[in-house]
């Protein structure tokens, strides 16, 4: 096993930045108190989440109502799912690809006797508009598609989705899984028009297990959790302060401070592996639509070969890659079956995700790497 360490899974998770796991630490010792006490260092506290909760707002451009700390994406999106008020037996619109954590409450949702319909998806993993707007009628009560894929990358028109529903599903709640999209792109809440959104702090360099949802003001919700009432009684449970705290500065040193730079060093990145890639490797099936898609992902498929073989090869020389949804890694991805690839490609998706803290110049190790593994591995399939 090699000693390098080449992270291209950054899709999966980020590590948390030095900067971030300082203030964390410093929350978790010097502001220990609970929140809700009402002692002037616990009022500190309770005062710190706020300026925290409005900046994230800001930073988001959100529209007037309320952002929810919650314990990561999958909490925000089954609160979203469940949660929001809908007539029994409407009919609940989700995108095909969309995240586990939101494809199985929609299951749910079935098995308990809505109408849920699967929006179908195009190759590139985003939703494919006409068939979805032939899905749209009055009876729709809630509407959840993700901004960006968490296997492709793919940028779903929120905003267009959003007018296509306002006009022929009025009574729809949109709720949309920002996940992966916060940081990676420019996030415009007012302008997107959704009334749910959904973030996760750990795929920013964040920690795990924070993350928020995003309720636009008039939005019939209720909560997941009930207690103490924390949260304005809609996500009862002693806030996590210091993982508040790392959400907060992830975010901030990701917008604030470095956007700009990061976007077009992370872009390049991926101009480059994907040229490097398709020139000197065969037959490669590039899956992500670069010109529609957040900047940091790139999947693709190799001809002969099985990715999670690859992927294990490649884990030898230090690197790291995922083959899609590291959530859904256990069981057989739903996702491959949809995008058309052929035969030959369909077990061979290998997802690479890049981080600013990657190098472009390990790009040239890793696609050496990738063609002396296939050269092993694709050698006796080919006699
Ligand atoms: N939604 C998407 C698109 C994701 O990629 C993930 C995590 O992989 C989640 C939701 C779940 O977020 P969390 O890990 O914070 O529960």
């Amino acid at each position: 096993m090699s000693d390098k360490l080449i992270y291209l899974d950054n899709a999966a998770t980020t590590r948390v930045s030095e900067g971030v796991a300082k203030k964390m630490t410093e929350a978790m010792t010097a502001g220990f108190y609970n929140p809700s006490a009402l002692y002037a260092r616990a009022v500190d506290v309770s005062t710190d989440i706020r300026r925290m909760r409005n900046g994230i707002c800001s930073a988001l451009h959100a529209p007037d109502g309320e952002l929810y700390f919650t314990s990561g994406g999958t909490e925000a999106n089954n609160t979203a799912l469940f949660c929001t008020k809908k007539a029994k037996g409407s009919r609940i619109i989700v995108g095909m690809g969309e995240h586990d954590s939101v494809f199985a409450p929609a299951n749910e949702l079935k098995a308990q006797g809505y109408d849920v319909q699967f929006a179908p998806i195009k190759s590139d993993g985003t939703v494919d508009v006409v068939e979805f707007e032939k899905l749209l009628n009055d009876k729709v009560s809630l509407v959840s598609i993700m901004h960006a894929s968490n296997e492709t990358g793919g940028l779903n028109d929120i905003a267009a989705l959003v007018r296509l529903v306002r006009k022929s599903a009025p009574n729809a709640i949109f709720h949309s899984d920002g996940v992966q999209a916060v940081c990676k792109i420019p996030v415009n809440l007012r302008a997107l028009g959704v009334d749910l959104y959904s973030m996760s702090a750990h795929k920013f360099h964040g920690p795990k297990g924070v993350g928020a949802l995003f309720v636009k003001k008039g939005t019939s919700i209720k909560p997941l959790l009930y207690g103490g009432g924390q949260e304005k009684g809609m996500r009862s449970g002693t806030e996590s302060y210091a993982s508040i705290v790392g959400f907060s500065e992830a975010m901030n040193s990701a917008l604030a401070e470095n956007f700009e730079n990061n976007y077009s060093k992370i872009s390049q990145h991926r101009e480059y592996l994907l040229q490097k890639l398709t020139t000197e490797i065969d037959d490669v099936a590039v899956i992500t639509n670069v010109n529609n898609s957040v900047p940091n992902v790139l999947t693709v498929a190799f001809k002969d070969v099985r990715g999670e073989v690859l992927l294990h090869s490649l884990e030898k020389h230090g690197i790291l890659v995922g083959i899609g949804s590291a959530c859904s890694s256990h069981h057989e991805s739903r996702f491959k079956s949809l995008l058309g690839l052929d035969a030959r490609h369909k077990d061979g998706i290998i997802r690479f995700s890049i981080s600013e803290e990657n190098d472009i110049s390990e790009v040239d190790f890793v696609v050496d790497k990738i063609k002396q593994e296939l050269a092993l591995l694709t050698k006796f399939r080919r006699v």
